[in-house]
């Protein structure tokens, strides 16, 4: 069994970033530049700006964060965002999401010019994506595809099963995983909270992808030998042995699990790292006019 070192495969990718940055600099061109915009003050939306932010710096980005409070309007909001997009300062920017219920995410969403949309949540990337065109692919998803890569694991021809259908996660990874050349290629089933007998299927696996946020329910039984597994859960769950009174959890059962796998991602340090540097490479490519 080989782990899968997202939070290493991160440090790499973040490295390349930061030197291609620099050598942009030296070349007289300007620093790539993110923006996020954060509503409120929900404890994992701040975690996951802060980290972003950090990231940010040590790729050599400039970064700039929005704050409004959750009584924000919608109006307001996409006033913002209809600035943002008519900013030449600013190469591409993502507005944290959950939003507050009295705004639409998804007006909010279609409102981002799709040449700035870094989180890949636009229809017209996603449209694009499914496509095959040249596009901003979602973090979780891009991370995801990313490891395969960098791991050189085979996907061709291999059976592939996804347990869930969201749009951030499940749909994209299904999308991506069938698409034509590699990492793609692979026979894919998409699973979800209708799927009857889910271990039968999960049991062809040659590749599991597990993105249902239940944790610890992918078992020993339900994997063949030599499976590879991505584990994209992380569910906190109490622990009172810790210092914060929680742990991350995966979807998969990982010490019964793992001596059955060829390759499997830890939680965390497995998906989780890969999120925040695609969204880097994102950036990236949003600065150089890749996307257009
Ligand atoms: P989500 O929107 O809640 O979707 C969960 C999916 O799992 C749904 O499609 C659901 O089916 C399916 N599902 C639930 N119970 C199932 C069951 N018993 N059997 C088969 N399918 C089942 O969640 P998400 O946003 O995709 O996130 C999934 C997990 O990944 C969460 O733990 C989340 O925290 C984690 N995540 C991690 C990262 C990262 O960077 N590491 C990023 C994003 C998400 P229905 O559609 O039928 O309801």
């Amino acid at each position: 069994m080989q782990l899968i070192d997202g939070k290493q495969t991160a440090a790499d990718i973040k490295a390349e970033i930061a030197a291609t940055v620099a050598k942009m600099v030296a070349d007289g061109k300007r620093r790539p530049h993110l923006a996020a915009v954060l509503v409120g003050h929900d404890g994992g939306s701040e975690t996951y700006v802060a980290a972003k932010v950090k990231a940010c710096e040590e790729c050599g980005f400039r970064s700039t964060l929005i704050r409004y409070e959750s009584d924000v309007t919608e109006e307001e909001l996409l006033k913002t965002v209809a600035q943002l997009n008519a900013d030449d300062e600013i190469d591409g920017f993502i507005v944290q999401l959950p939003l507050p219920r009295h705004i639409s995410e998804q007006a909010v969403i279609e409102a981002i010019d799709y040449r700035k949309d870094v989180d890949g949540f636009h229809p017209v990337n996603v449209g694009r994506m499914s496509i095959g065109l040249p596009c901003f692919v979602s973090a979780t998803p891009a991370g995801i595809i990313e490891l395969l890569r960098r791991y050189e694991i085979p996907t061709r021809g291999k059976r592939c099963v996804v347990l869930g259908r969201s749009n951030i996660v499940g749909k994209p990874v299904a999308t991506l995983m069938m698409q034509k050349g590699y990492p793609g290629d692979a026979t894919v089933t998409v699973c979800h909270s209708a799927t009857e007998n889910l271990s039968e299927i999960t049991r062809e696996a040659d590749i599991l992808i597990a993105a249902m946020g239940r944790p610890l329910s992918v078992t020993a039984d339900m994997v063949k030998d030599g499976v590879v597994i991505i584990d994209v859960g992380t569910t906190r769950v109490p622990d009172a042995s810790r210092k914060s009174g929680f742990r991350l959890r995966g979807d998969v059962d990982f010490d019964n699990v793992a001596p059955k796998c060829s390759f499997i991602t830890p939680v965390p340090g497995g998906v989780g790292p890969m999120t925040i540097v695609s969204l880097m490479r994102n950036t990236l490519l949003a600065a150089t006019h890749a996307i257009y």
